[in-house]
């Protein structure tokens, strides 16, 4: 597996988004709002402009803090700092708790933040879990949960997303606020489809979405070599070739859900195919869970990520 750079965390700035929790629509928010947010950065030489800046992610030497660039830090022990415009923004998640590094990478179209949580061994081999992508699907949510407090193996770096779609979540709702198919709004192989209200609304533009930036964001910077997205509810793993295949149909066994193709649907800037294009050598697929998720198939889903993870 492919080894990312050291990500020591040890400074978050999440800089003002909508201003505030919810309400906000696109179409009713001052675009500038969006745009002053945010610059975060994932510690020791890594800087990432966030969305609504600029749509590339820059990597620099340069950092606000006094952590040296070799610097490397337990994530028990990363000494977490904010600048007083984003503690007033409320924009960090403050010290490392016992469940690990916490980070705001994003706000969503209404403003709610888009987290993600470093666990394990920076420096080791990356792995990504977004929980939930399609607001109507929520299960991935316990496999991320329980990620978040189980034993992990020695070299893992692994990180969590949660949900980058909260809008969707909280609406019950595949899209995000802007109606739109977040699974469709990767910028590769990008291509308008659908309208607003129709399932798989591509957005205006190759990630258009500030739930898309800053996922996007995130993997340009940590560069996993390992991605799980997780869906629901046509319970199956679709298959593929080569090592991306092998370590699908792993899985697979592992959990009991079938290899079988997954069609029906336009499949242009899917997440899971711009994230494996993205990294290179890098193995990106989705999880398609049944309808509902037992606390005992989270945790095998948990155990067969991080066995596939060395794979
Ligand atoms: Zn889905």
């Amino acid at each position: 597996m492919r080894r990312a750079p050291v990500v020591a965390a040890a400074t978050l700035l999440v800089l003002g988004s909508c201003g505030g929790s919810g309400g906000t629509t696109r179409s009713g928010a001052d675009p500038s709002a969006r745009s002053s947010a945010a610059t975060t950065s994932l510690g020791a030489g890594h800087v990432v402009t966030m969305p609504g800046t600029t749509p590339t992610t820059t990597t620099t030497r340069t950092t606000p803090t006094t952590t040296t660039p070799t610097t490397t830090t337990t994530p028990s022990s990363a000494p977490i700092t904010t600048t007083p415009s984003a503690a007033t923004t409320g924009g960090s998640l403050g010290p490392a708790g016992p469940t690990g590094r916490r980070f705001v990478i994003g706000r969503s179209v209404q403003g709610r933040p888009i987290e993600a949580i470093e666990r394990g061994s920076p420096g080791g081999t990356v792995v990504l879990v977004i929980g939930v992508i399609h607001g109507d699907e929520p299960a991935g949510g316990a496999v991320t949960d329980t990620l978040e407090r189980r034993t992990l193996p020695q070299g893992i770096d692994l990180w969590l997303v949660p949900s980058m779609n909260p809008d969707g979540q909280a609406a019950h709702r595949r899209t995000n606020a802007d109606l739109v198919d977040l699974n469709r709004n990767f910028p590769r192989r990008w291509a308008p489809l659908d309208r607003p209200g129709e399932p798989e609304y591509a957005g205006p533009s190759a990630a258009s979405e500030p739930e898309t930036k800053a996922v996007v964001a995130l993997i340009s910077l940590v560069r996993p070599s390992l991605v799980v997205w997780y869906h629901q509810d046509l319970n199956r793993i679709a298959p593929a070739v080569g090592r991306a295949g092998a370590v699908r149909r792993a899985y697979a066994a592992l959990t009991g859900l079938p290899v079988l193709p997954v069609t029906g649907g336009t499949y242009t800037g899917t997440a899971s195919s711009w994230a494996q294009a993205e990294v290179r050598g890098s193995v990106s697929f989705i999880v398609e869970l049944g309808p509902t998720l037992s606390a005992e198939e989270a945790d095998r889903h948990a155990a067969a990520v991080l066995a596939v993870a060395g794979a």
